[in-house]
């Protein structure tokens, strides 16, 4: 494998993204750095296979979150990163799905690059395509969407309001990460944009994972849907969902 570290002294911190579950959708590259790495910073969602590919004397560090919940601030994860970089060690950062997709990824750089340290990205397989390949849903499809938008459910740190007009277009396929507990909230300002009450959702529970479980439904009865499923899940809402039940191989 090509390494960019020069020296044992060099810092250098691999950011990593593990994909959103079955370890077999880590990538090649992502495969090669976390066995080459002396110290690994996980968070929760990145599954114990993956971890069990760092060299045995690896220190694992667990810094996972939830959502409402951090386990650890994102202030002493950051410090952490640059502490074990600056002790000359191999770090990689490893996160679930995709790191720059509402993974921190790049608050977490912004730090190591105010102190100097060099890294490299390795992106991941995000949530949205993991498990949407995974429930047979095709993200956009030429006779059901022609744009596709990846939302959070979670209420931002800048508290900035959803541009919900512009979501609310019948052709445009929405993802909302971490929204289970805000789907009452997510029905409400579509169907009040002008999004039709039956449009098709699904909620894609656990995806990739042998736990998968698809719950579909018209967005009027999303809310009810989300009381019966369990956190990780993506909410998918489009015609393009009502493929599930051609295209489901999983
Ligand atoms: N960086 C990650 C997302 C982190 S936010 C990525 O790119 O995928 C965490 C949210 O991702 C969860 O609340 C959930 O909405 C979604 N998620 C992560 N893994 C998932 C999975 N296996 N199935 C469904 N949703 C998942």
């Amino acid at each position: 494998m090509t390494t960019h570290q020069t020296s044992l002294n060099a810092s250098f911190v691999s950011l990593v993204g593990a994909g959103p579950g079955d370890p077999d959708l880590l990538t090649v590259k992502g495969y090669r750095v976390i066995q080459s790495a002396d110290v690994v910073v996980f968070d929760r969602l990145v599954s114990k296979e993956i971890l069990a590919l760092a060299k045995p004397d690896a220190e694992m560090i667990y810094v996972g979150k939830k959502v409402d919940y951090h386990c650890v601030p994102q202030d002493q994860i950051n410090q952490i990163l640059v502490e074990q970089a600056q002790l000359g060690r191999k770090v990689v950062r490893l996160k679930g799905g995709d790191s720059f997709i509402f993974g921190r990824g790049g608050e977490e750089l912004e730090t190591l690059a105010e102190h100097g340290i060099r890294f490299e990205v390795v992106p991941g397989i995000t949530a949205a395509a993991g498990a949407t390949a995974y429930a047979g849903i095709p993200l956009t499809h030429r006779d059901h969407a022609q744009s596709v938008q990846f939302i959070t459910g979670h209420v931002q740190k800048g508290g900035g309001e959803i541009e919900w007009a512009s979501l609310a277009q019948s052709n445009n396929t929405l993802v909302f990460y971490m929204g289970l507990k805000q789907s009452g909230r997510i029905t409400d300002k579509l169907i009040t944009h002008g999004l039709d009450e039956n449009t098709p959702c699904a909620i894609i529970e656990n995806g990739t994972r042998k736990e998968q479980r698809v719950f579909q439904g018209p967005l009027n009865t999303l809310p009810a849907m989300a009381a019966d499923a369990e956190s990780p899940a993506l909410i998918v809402v489009g015609s393009v969902t009502q493929l599930h039940n051609k295209l489901k191989w999983f």
